[in-house]
């Protein structure tokens, strides 16, 4: 058996990627998911991966799904801190509700499921956490103030962490995609999308597999070198050093 990862997320759109190209990899795969229970059904009847439903904004419940999928799998030696939702609006229209979930569910969920395994990762010496992010963290975006603050916060907590778990065999690392075609970006008005798509040099979104790729390549046991570093996948449309 390979080593055991949990994708957070993990049922659709680039989670579901990174599970498959994770799972193809070697290692056994838990993909949690919120609350659409037919499109993780699917997911698992065309995967043969596991899926398990719990909110990554409630700490409680992380607490017990992570024990669940470590009474499956064993302890989780690969977190990837992948879920994440938009709720866009401009700040004079942003309303409470649409900051907090925002926040919630992208920045806390780092810190409820990261909690969760760290134990096990010092004790091991060895552990992998990968948070995904956001170009929209790294660069701002207008009309998400909560999902490009939440993004960015990821990138702050990714450093810190990183530095506290070097020497225990861990890493802790970012993978920023720009425009993924994913049902988020469906949510995105034709015309804007256009715009945007307009705004990258490599002229066209990215696909979720090329997510999962950086993903795999953090992984590994063999990247144990590389720790708070924010891994960029966007065509060129943000280039930051
Ligand atoms: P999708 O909307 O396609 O999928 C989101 C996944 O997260 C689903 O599996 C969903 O579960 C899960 N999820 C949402 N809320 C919760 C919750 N509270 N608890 C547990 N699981 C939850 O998103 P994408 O694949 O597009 O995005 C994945 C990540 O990549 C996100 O963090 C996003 O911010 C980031 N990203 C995406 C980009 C893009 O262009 N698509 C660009 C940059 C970053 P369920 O199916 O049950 O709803």
């Amino acid at each position: 058996m390979g080593r055991v990862a949990l994708v957070t997320g993990g049922t659709r759109g680039i989670g579901a990627a990174i599970s498959i190209a994770l799972r193809d990899a070697g290692y056994s795969v838990a993909a949690n998911y919120g609350g659409n229970d037919e499109a993780a059904a699917k997911f698992n009847s065309e995967t043969g991966i596991a899926t398990y439903k719990w909110d990554v904004g409630d700490f409680g419940a992380c607490q017990e799904g992570v024990s669940e999928v470590k009474g499956a799998l064993g302890p989780v030696e690969i977190l990837v801190n992948n879920a994440g939702i938009t709720r866009d609006a401009m700040l004079h229209k942003l309303d409470k509700d649409n900051w907090d979930a925002v926040i919630r569910t992208n920045l806390d969920s780092c810190f409820n499921m990261s909690r969760q395994v760290i134990d096990d990762m010092r004790n091991a010496g060895f552990g992998r956490i990968i948070n995904i992010t956001s170009i929209n963290g790294q660069k701002g975006q207008l009309g998400q103030t909560n999902y490009s603050a939440a993004k960015a916060g990821i990138i702050g907590f990714t450093k810190a962490l990183a530095q506290e778990t070097a020497r225990k065999g861990i890493t802790v690392n970012c993978v920023a995609p720009g425009y993924v075609d994913t049902d988020m970006v469906a949510d995105v008005p034709e015309e804007a999308l256009k715009g945007i798509i307009a705004t990258i040099p490599v002229g066209r979104l990215g696909k979720s597999e090329e997510i999962a790729h950086c993903v795999r390549f953090l992984a590994a046991d063999e990247s144990a070198f590389i720790t708070g570093s924010t891994l960029t996948a966007n065509g060129a449309q943000y280039i930051t050093g």
